[in-house]
């Protein structure tokens, strides 16, 4: 008999489960039902049966649909879903139900559709795919990709490129492929794409001692750090764990990277040196019906190799036998918004819990995952902490490619020329001469360029934001990057009247004209959130990086990350000075990290790279670390300082953001929430209620309370009291409101 009552999690911000009735219809726990609920109908996931209700029966509704036909979502993954919702103090329904790809929360049953492959004519398979024009990269792609094998389905096609499918129907019209119905299902699988069959690299005895370490332990939870330079060869280490553990037919593997820009190179190296195992993507550049499928098919087991951004850290995985956190230092893991989940920390958990090892890998570890890997000894405290297990990649993997030579250059001791030093122009043009390619750098946050007006020094300002317009040349617009707002750029300073307006500071768009005019033969091309805003831009601009058709790179971190370019041999960084003095306690941390990453985009082959940077203050502590690329003693150094002034990792953190259009509301409720966590607690410290750098955004305005613990149960403890009661007062329903755990912006 099934039970009368199903347990239902729902899309609501309720802190809650609800109970319907199942009136008679088997539900698996796992499976998606459609209920209704108030007025409307919601989509639901069950997560209980029982016999009884705390409701009386006769008020319980009953479900209207149950999904049978879809596989249930396994208890694996929801109890990581309901642990992570409690840690991070969200409700279990939303944090369920924002897991799942967005057409799984619709109301439309989600079983797959009919579809197409696509096969090549005797023609097609005669084509020689030189004579395609280069300029026709999609093209080639899915010819290459056809010839290579016996057909491929639509799906197939969306993982060559979003405008796959369109080309393979230009390709039937002009009678070079055939395309058939093919039963759908989740079964059909991506057929490995042509690539130059890749050939193995023998381990260096650094890499080696890494995988025996790892594989000697794969068959149990243990968390490693590898921490290996830039081309010290780790992506080379994953793939052989990656090999190692897909022996087991069965397994899969989950892969996190930080942010979509990386899946295609990694994704391309993988399919290249794992051909056999079947490899979807999960992230946020796909379309809903890629999202879906891919999706379904890890949730099946068909997929064995999973490469995501942090959401992926969700997917349902039957058989998931290892987690690889690719750049695990990287911001993008934590989410900043709805659950403020890490997608790091929630994989620690996950890898615990499922007794398999996880692999942390990244040149300039966070300070969190340094701590846990070191066991450090200091003067004030006896701390030790050694959770994860460190491995360490010293050497540059191909022996002749060497460390970047550093140089600092003293901005206030040279005439600049737009924003460039005289040196700098120089080894450009060095490079011009000899081929070879360069990259410059900007760090995107506060290097925008900005409206000024030089009489009376107003600038431009976000009128929802406590933040400037960038001005955004190209389309002649100011624009917010905060709230998206746009305007015009006005002809006069609304404040004093005077016509002399311009832009400064050395955004993206700038730099590349100012290149533009100096250099006048060089090709140049920009990557930033504007130049890469369609789908396929990225991959044609470093496509044609890797074509040599492009000579200088102008960027922002999107550049920073991964890309292996071998002729590159000159990185240019033209401002960071203000993130030296930033008063938010991690930028120097992150501006380590970054500049490291670029730095180590020089020289990754046989030809020596060169870097400098611009900068006022060239005898600071974090360039001479640079200039060593010690990581090691940097990091320690910064340990000793959050130590003394007790910031995280020696203690525990939380925030309660509160925000409304009003700011003595948010002050009320702060308040409130001040005294009663005080009342709650004295084993956490609460502090003041605070505002924000970023006092006001979208229009709201903003404050937060810190509290702070050395134990990581008495804050979990605090809190879940602290949400629990505010959840019923008058007040909290006044303002909008979230805990933050473990925040990483103040
Ligand atoms: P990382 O991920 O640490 O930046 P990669 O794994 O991308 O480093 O390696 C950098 C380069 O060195 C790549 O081109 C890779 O193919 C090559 N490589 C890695 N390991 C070896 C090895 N053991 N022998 C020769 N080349 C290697
Ligand atoms: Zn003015
Ligand atoms: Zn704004």
């Amino acid at each position: 008999m099934p039970k009368p009552i199903l347990k239902i999690a729902l899309d609501v911000p309720l802190d809650r489960i609800f109970d319907y009735l199942s009136g008679g219809k088997v539900a698996k726990i796992g499976q998606r039902v459609l209920v209704p609920f108030g007025r409307r109908s919601q989509i639901g996931v069950v997560v209980g049966t029982a016999d009884t209700s705390e409701f009386a029966i006769e008020k319980l509704k009953l479900v209207t649909q149950i999904f049978s036909e879809e596989l249930p979502i396994d208890a694996e993954t929801l109890s990581l879903v309901k642990f992570s919702a409690d840690y991070y103090q969200y409700p279990y329904g939303q944090a369920l139900l924002s897991a799942l790809p967005a057409r799984l929360r619709q109301i439309t049953p989600a079983v797959s559709r009919k579809q197409y492959a696509y096969q090549l004519t005797d023609l097609g398979r005669q084509l020689e795919i030189e004579t395609i024009p280069k300029k026709q990269l999609v093209t080639r792609r899915v010819l290459a990709a056809l010839q290579a094998s016996e057909s491929l389905t639509e799906a197939a096609l969306d993982e060559i490129s979003s405008s796959a499918r369109k080309v393979a129907k230009q390709l039937v019209v002009d009678g070079w492929a055939s395309s058939l119905q093919v039963q759908a299902g989740v079964k059909t699988l991506a057929v490995a794409l042509a690539t130059a069959s890749a050939k193995e690299p023998e381990l260096n005895p650094e890499q080696a001692s890494a995988v025996t370490q790892i594989v000697q332990d794969a068959a149990a939870f243990k968390a490693w750090l590898l921490h290996g330079i830039t081309g010290s060869g780790k992506t080379e280490v994953y793939i052989r764990l990656m090999q190692h553990v897909l022996q087991n037919k069965d397994a899969q593997v989950l892969v996190l990277v930080p942010e979509i820009n990386l899946t295609p190179q990694l994704e391309a190296r993988f399919r290249s040196r794992l051909p056999n195992f079947p490899l979807v993507s999960l992230h946020s550049n796909l379309s809903e019906s890629e999202r879906l499928h891919h999706w379904q098919l890890a949730q099946s087991g068909a997929a064995k190799i999973v490469i995501g951004t942090r959401l992926s850290i969700f997917t349902p995985l039957p058989n998931l036998k290892l987690i690889i956190i690719d750049e695990e230092h990287d911001s993008s893991y934590k989410q900043q918004d709805s659950m403020r989940y890490h997608a790091r920390d929630v994989a620690l958990v996950r890898a615990k819990r499922l007794n398999i090892p996880v692999v942390l890998g990244s040149a300039t570890p966070a300070l969190e995952s340094w701590y846990n890997a070191t066991a450090i000894k200091s003067q004030i405290s006896q701390a030790q902490s050694n959770k994860y297990n460190l491995l360490s990649l010293n050497q540059r993997a191909v022996s002749a490619a060497q460390l970047p030579h550093i140089d600092c250059i003293d901005t206030t001791k040279v005439n600049l020329q737009q924003g460039l030093t005289p040196q700098l122009i120089a080894a450009l043009k060095l490079r011009l001469a000899r081929k070879e390619q360069s990259l410059l750098f900007i760090n995107r946050r506060g290097y925008s360029p900005v409206l000024l007006c030089s009489a009376c020094h107003w600038i431009a300002p976000c009128m929802r934001c406590s933040s400037k317009l960038v001005v955004h040349l190209g389309q002649r617009k100011l624009r917010c990057h905060h709230c998206g707002h746009e305007q015009k750029i006005p002809n006069q300073c609304p404040s004093c009247g005077n016509a002399d307006l311009h832009p400064t500071g050395h955004g993206t768009q700038r730099l590349e004209q100012t290149l533009a005019q100096l250099l006048p033969t060089a090709r140049i091309a920009r990557v930033d959130r504007d130049s890469t805003s369609r789908k396929d831009a990225l991959v044609e601009i470093l496509d044609k990086v890797h074509n040599q058709e492009i000579d200088i790179l102008v960027g922002t971190q999107m550049l920073a990350k991964g890309h292996d370019f071998p002729n590159l041999t000159l990185v240019g960084v033209v401002d960071t000075d203000s993130a030296l003095h930033s008063p938010d306690f991690r930028a120097s941390e992150r501006l380590f990290a970054q500049l490291m990453q670029v730095a180590g985009r020089a020289g990754r082959a046989d030809k020596a790279g060169q870097v400098i940077i611009q900068t006022q203050f060239p005898e600071h502590e974090l360039f001479n670390a640079l200039r060593t690329q010690d990581y090691v003693t940097y990091a320690n150094s910064l340990l000793l300082e959050r130590e003394q002034v007790q910031f995280p990792p020696y203690v525990f953190t939380a925030l309660l953001r509160a925000e409304a259009n009003d700011y003595a509301l948010v002050q009320q409720f702060l308040q409130h929430a001040f005294a009663l966590a005080r009342s709650l607690t004295d084993q956490v410290l609460v502090y003041d209620p605070v505002r924000p750098q970023m006092e006001r955004l979208k229009g709201m305005e903003r404050g937060h309370v810190l509290m702070q613990a050395t134990s990581r149960p008495v804050l979990q403890h605090l809190l879940k009291n602290l949400v629990g009661q505010l959840r019923g007062k008058t007040i909290a329903a006044k303002v909008r409101w979230a805990v933050d755990v473990n925040p990483l912006d103040f």
